[in-house]
């Protein structure tokens, strides 16, 4: 294989090392609990503190409002379940959240709750109008995610928020994407609750936060000793939230620059295929998506996406077809693309390119070298499966 070069910044992000090193003293010498209350806990009880308040700057939240949850999945499953599984009443979500929030929904309909789907717009953006016709009077809660992971698009999450507030619903946003690549401020969102993954941007996995507003009440859904304001009993992974603190203040001190830097790569990513791979195709809003996030079909080769991807494996480029929450469904539509009105035959195959804090304009120069070969090689669905081909 040749040299590694990593574009699925969607899925998982490198460790920034400097994260790293902010996490090592709690791996060994500052091992303490932070309920304990000598020394080895106060120590512990400190680096949680500070994690907390630098997680809660990079959205412009209060410390105290911050919780600290297992993932970005169990953040989605804690503000979902904590609003609606007490009360029940109406949910509405748009038809292309992550599956944390799509699966909790099919649970919560179990349990009496009603929920709506609002449509995608074909540039994969939720329209605001949508919204208005879907509330009704007994609508608790509406969650729109911030940034779509398949296709990148950044939603008007400010204005849903203010439709949905107008109503006197509550109003929760899966952030996990758009957090520490988008300037995100709740208060200015006017966001109830906001969920965050650590790993997403070079923090350490099996870390999560949500955001939940002073005054929202939520139930939680891990009983035990009361940690987190009794929103999430555990004890803390304490390095991991120094590392998830790091990360947070590292993406906001450095965002301004990674943003112009990113957007210029994905520019000449989308310049180049555009000029030598005649059959491509960008899939979703050209310029309100995220810095370094591009998804691509090509026409009459969606059924060869699984393939394309094993194909640049093979060259040492990691790539998704879609989304690693979904590589149990390879090879299917895709809900997010079918969603968004692209055909079953599009919504096949998509090849999902997403860069990170160590990309570099060699490793894209390289790629944009290999991809028009290995897209070349692939059979088109008219031969290998008798479908029409549509351009
Ligand atoms: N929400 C979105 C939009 C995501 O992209 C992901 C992960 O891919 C999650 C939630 C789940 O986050 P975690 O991996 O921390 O459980």
């Amino acid at each position: 294989m040749a040299e590694r070069i990593y574009f699925d910044h969607a899925a998982t992000t490198p460790l920034d090392p400097r994260v790293r090193e902010a996490m090592l003293p709690y791996l060994d010498e500052s091992f303490g609990n932070p309920s304990s209350l000598h020394w080895a806990g106060r120590e512990a009880h400190a680096a949680v503190d500070g994690a907390r308040a630098e997680v809660a700057d990079l959205i412009g939240a209060r410390p105290s409002e911050i919780v600290f949850t297992g993932s970005g999945t169990e953040a989605d499953n804690l503000a979902l379940r904590g609003i609606l599984e007490r009360e029940g009443g109406h949910v509405i979500v748009s038809a292309f959240e992550h599956p944390a929030v799509i699966e909790t929904c099919k649970y919560l309909a179990t349990r009496g709750v009603q929920v709506t789907q609002l449509p995608i717009g074909s540039d994969g953006i939720v329209q605001p109008d949508s919204l208005v016709k879907a509330l009704r009077p007994d609508t608790r809660l509406v969650s729109v995610m911030t940034a779509n992971n398949v296709v990148g698009t950044i939603q008007p999450v400010t204005e849903l928020a203010r439709i949905t507030k107008e109503h006197g619903a509550l109003f929760h946003t899966d952030a996990v994407q758009a957090a520490g690549k988008l300037r995100l401020d709740v208060s200015h969102m006017n966001a109830d609750l906001l969920s965050l993954s650590a790993h997403k941007f070079h923090g350490p996995k099996g870390l999560g936060a949500l955001y939940v507003r002073a005054g929202v009440e939520l139930t939680p859904i891990v009983f035990g000793g009361g940690q987190e304001r009794g929103l999430r009993s555990a004890t803390e992974n304490v390095a991991g939230i120094a590392g998830f603190g790091r990360a947070a203040s590292i993406a906001r001190e450095e965002m301004s620059d990674e943003t112009v830097r990113l957007v210029a790569l994905r520019d000449r990513i989308v310049a180049s295929v555009t000029e030598t791979i005649p059959n491509a195709y960008f899939i979703g809003h050209p310029y309100l998506r995220l810095p370094g996030h591009l998804c691509l079909g090509f026409a009459g080769q969606e059924g060869e996406a699984v393939r394309l991807l094993l194909e640049l494996d093979e060259r040492g480029f990691a790539v998704s077809s879609g989304s690693a929450c979904s590589s149990s469904h390879v090879g299917e539509p895709s809900y997010v693309l079918t969603s968004m009105g692209l055909d079953q035959i599009r919504a096949r195959g998509s090849l999902r390119i997403t860069l990170g804090r160590f990309t570099t304009a060699n490793e894209v120069d390289e790629f944009l070298n290999v991809l028009p070969d290995a897209v070349g090689s692939l059979r088109t669905i008219a031969s290998h499966a008798g479908f029409a081909v549509r351009a």
